[in-house]
Order: structure tokens, then sequence, then C-alpha cells
């Protein structure tokens, strides 16, 4: 019984609508150009379908919308700041919040607070926002994520756990006091959305405590991560992604958050950590960059949207519909035969540039080229994650050349639909019939910080 039941069909039915517009090819080929080739440069009004980040890009439920109206607004002590805190606590089990504008703030307090000048911060693949905090505050960014991580076709269950040899031989080498504390992110987004299991998890707690040092995990994604241990790790099966995402965070120390994903909230994160003189020093640092600690760059309203988003996260329907419909899609693409990044990840679907454009050296940037031609051939705007993301190495000054090198197809929680859906695969199957044709990237204009959203390019 129940074996044909198997729609991920969504939680909600949509209540308000927000027109889009189709536009011509060439309307389109004028704004890329415009755009220097870049899908950040591009003006929302002229995309289609907008697959560029799942980042802030949710659709609030009517609950979160009346939450903004219980906004309090005062400068000091906030209601929706006792509100949120209390959110976290239940949910995710840390004893003290500072809410920030949005992730990287808290990066930003978090990295000030705890690297010195000459530490190094082991982390499961790196994030753009969350580097560049930890090398400004000094620190050597190392990856030691599984080697599986970084091959596009292999299919561990497990893609984002940490290689704990890896972890050991670090400790080893340069001494855990060099090692303020371990970066350890849930649904590994640069690895293509791929879950960490809780053994992992786990066995990272217990080598980190036995060196003294912290685990901070960058839960962006952790309740997503908690539907992927529900399915795949044996003993989760029949929990629910609330208690397993409380069980993430039990072996951890803190957390960095950008509420814009899981949180389905517009603006906002925050900051969260157990030790009290490690919340001291973030609550006076908070202050210099972000605001008071009871509000940290956000509106009261923003707060309270986002307690009630929380509550909404965890929610395993919500998680069933939301990483279906990304499996719906990248099933579609994969179907055709066109080169995904394998498992089909939590919040995107990642095509494999490199196999995609062969005929493309990666300094000629293929999957920002891409990412261009789909915006040209249907308006649907997808990201660059790779040789342009990845920036160039600070000692050697070379383009980094990762071995990912990925076009993302993002998708915003509760927006759109399956239709929207076949849209998108249809014009990615279009594109790989006619790959050969596709050129080559060159930079026009290079910035020196996080190049990949303001960088310009020109055809090759
Ligand atoms: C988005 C993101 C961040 C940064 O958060 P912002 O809210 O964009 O500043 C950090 N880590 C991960 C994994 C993210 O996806």
């Amino acid at each position: 019984m129940g074996s044909r039941k198997t729609s991920w069909a969504e939680p909600f039915k949509i209540k308000m609508v927000e027109p889009i517009k189709m536009t011509t090819r060439e309307q389109r080929e004028r704004c890329i150009k415009e755009a220097g080739y870049n899908t950040f440069l591009l003006k929302s009004e002229d995309v289609y379908i907008d697959l560029l980040t799942d980042s802030g890009t949710a659709a609030m439920s009517d609950r979160q919308w009346a939450a903004m109206m219980l906004g309090d607004e005062a400068y000091a002590g906030s209601r929706n700041f006792y509100s949120l805190e209390e959110v976290v606590r239940e949910y995710y089990g840390y004893k003290h919040l500072i809410p920030t504008h949005q992730g990287r703030g808290a990066e930003n307090i978090l990295s000030q607070c705890m690297i010195k000048k000459g530490d190094f911060v082991p982390g499961n693949m790196y994030f753009t926002t969350t580097r560049i905090h930890q090398e400004i505050a000094g620190g050597e960014f190392i990856d030691v994520i599984i080697d599986e991580a970084h091959d596009p076709s292999h299919e561990h269950p497990f893609k984002g756990n940490v290689d704990l040899q890896k972890m050991e031989d670090l400790i080893k080498k340069v001494g855990a006091s060099r090692i303020p504390y371990v970066s350890l992110e849930t649904n590994v987004n640069m690895a293509g959305g791929q879950p960490v299991s809780m053994q992992n998890i786990k066995d990272l707690y217990h080598l980190c405590k036995k060196h003294n040092i912290p685990v901070m995990l960058d839960a962006t994604r952790a309740a997503e991560n908690a539907f992927f241990i529900k399915e795949r790790e044996k003993g989760y099966e029949n929990k629910s992604v609330k208690e397993i995402l409380r069980e993430i965070c039990s072996y951890t120390d803190g957390c960095t958050m950008s509420g814009k994903k899981d949180c389905l909230v517009n603006i906002g994160g925050f900051l969260a950590v157990n030790d009290d003189q490690l919340c001291l020093k973030a609550q006076n640092l908070v202050v210099v960059y972000e605001g008071l600690h009871t509000y940290g760059g956000m509106a009261g309203r923003d707060m309270e949207a986002m307690a009630q988003g929380i509550r909404e996260s965890v929610e395993d329907d919500h998680q069933a519909a939301r990483i279906g419909q990304v499996r719906y899609l990248g099933q579609k693409i994969k179907d055709a035969g066109v080169p995904i990044v394998l498992p089909i990840g939590s919040h995107a679907v990642f095509l494999d540039a490199k196999k995609f454009l062969p005929h493309l050296d990666q300094d000629e940037f293929p999957a920002q080229a891409l990412a261009a031609e789909l915006y040209v051939d249907s308006g649907v705007r997808a990201m660059e994650r790779g040789n342009v993301s990845a920036g160039r190495d600070p000692k050697t000054g070379k383009n980094r050349r990762p071995k990912l090198e990925l076009v993302r197809l993002t998708l915003p929680r509760r927006v759109y639909t399956q239709a929207h859906m076949d849209v998108v695969s249809e014009s990615v199957i279009e594109l790989y019939e006619h790959r050969k044709d596709i050129r080559g990237l060159a930079f026009d204009y290079e910035p020196e910080n996080l190049r990949f959203f303001q960088a310009r390019f020109k055809k090759k």
C-alpha cells in the first residue's frame, strides 16, 4: 500500500503571484553583452526564471508576513530578539544568539574573535565569504573534505564529509594551538549541496575535543542536511528533521547562519555560540560592525519573520518538497545525458561545465560562458561556480583552476513550479545539443575581492 504515492507535491497553495516576463533572444543577447557576460550584472526584470541563488529569494508564508506585523522596532531589547533567541535555542540548541545583517556578518565577527595571524582554519571545502573573512583575520584556509567531493561523478551519499585523516595530519603538522576552530559546513555548497553524515560530525567532534579545538558549524543549510541524514543514514529514518537538526548542533560549539537560505527569509543571519566568553567578545564586536547585540543589523520585523521561518524549515514535508523539486529538475537533465554533479544535492543542480564544454580551457571560463549562453537561450539565470569564483591564489597570483567547474541552477524555496522546471531542463538539453558552438570568455575587468560578483568579460 502507498507504493504509488511518491509525489513530493508542495505542502502549500499559492495565495499571491508576482508576474514575470518573457523576452526575445535579441533582447537577451543585448542584455548579457551589457552585463559583461556576468549573470550577476543582469537586471532582474530582464530575467524569466531566476536560478541565480537560493539566497534571500524564498517566498515567505502567510504566517511569516503576519509575523512582520509584530515588529517591535525598539533600538534595544526588541521583543522580536527574544522570540528569535527562544527559537534558535529550541531548534539549534545554542545558548547565545547574536543577530547579524546576514551570514557574512556573522563570519566576520567569528573570524575576528577567534583567528590570529598565522592560524590555520580547516574546513570541508571553502565557501567564498567564509574563506575571505578567515583570510582577512590572518588565517589560512585548509581544505579537509574527503577526496570524493572533488569528483563530480562520484556517488558517495555523504560527499560533504570531513576526511578525519586529513584533519589529524594537519593537527600533527601545525599543532592544535594554531587551529582556532574547524569550520564545518552542512550540505556543502561548493561541492554541489552535498551532505555530511551524523557519524562524521560525531567523529569530528570527538577528535576535536581531544585536542581542544572548537567545531563551528556553518548552519546555513543544516536543516536540509538533516533531511538527507533521515533519508540515507541508518538509525535516522524514523527521526524528524527537527530532532536530527538538534543532534547535529549538539556536536558543535556554535554556528554562523545565513538566514537567507534554510530560514526562509529575504535578509538576516546570526552567530550562535555556547561559550560565555566568546559571546561577550562577539557582542562587543557586533556593535562595531552590525548594530547593538539585540538587533545586529536586522529590523525587529525581520527577526520575527526569521523565527517563524525556522519553525517552518524543520517541517519534514517542507524539506521533502524542497529537495524533491531539485531532484525533479536534476533527474530530467541527467536522463538526457547532460553531465551534472552526482548525487543531486539539496539546493541546486550543478552542470559539469568541464565535461559539457571540453573544447574550452579552464582559463577560458567554461562555466561562466555556459551560464551566459543559458540566459541567452531561455532567460534562465544561473551562476558560475568554478575558476572565476575560486579567484587567484594569493601566493602565485594565478587562477586557482579548481577541480570543479560548475554552473549552478539554484532553486529558490517555494517560488517556482514544476512547469518552470520543465522550461529550464528543456533549455539546458538544447544547449547541450549545440555545445560545440559555445565560445570561451576572457576578463574585461577583474575586481580584487570576490571577483565573480562584479567581473566583466568579453567573448574570445
Ligand atoms: C550564503 C552562504 C554564506 C554567506 O551568507 P550571506 O547571508 O550571503 O552573507 C555562508 N555560507 C554558506 C554555505 C552560504 O551558502
